[in-house]
């Protein structure tokens, strides 16, 4: 699959990291966590930029484009604001 690396991908050329970077985030994440706040409102958050995602079952996180799976989402944790940083 020479061709499909010499693909630029947003105007620049594959690099390995670039590469790596790209394939990862066509990789499925499972969506493990929800965020409530404290007027209740839950949203999933992105497994990779922990935005929340405004609707469930979307494909693709808006903020980073990260490809999502939703299998584990019935298990997923609850967080609140400001607990998901140390
Ligand atoms: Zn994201």
């Amino acid at each position: 699959m020479k061709s499909e690396l010499e693909n630029p991908i947003m105007g620049q050329k594959y690099t390995p990291r670039l590469f790596i970077k790209a394939v990862s985030y066509r990789i499925p994440l499972p969506v493990r966590k929800i965020i409530v706040y404290g007027d209740n409102t839950a949203y999933p958050l992105c497994p990779r930029c922990e935005s929340a995602i405004e609707r469930e079952y979307v494909f693709f996180c808006d903020q980073c484009g990260q490809k999502l799976n939703w299998d584990l989402f019935e298990y997923a944790k609850v967080v609140r604001p400001g607990s998901k940083r140390k």
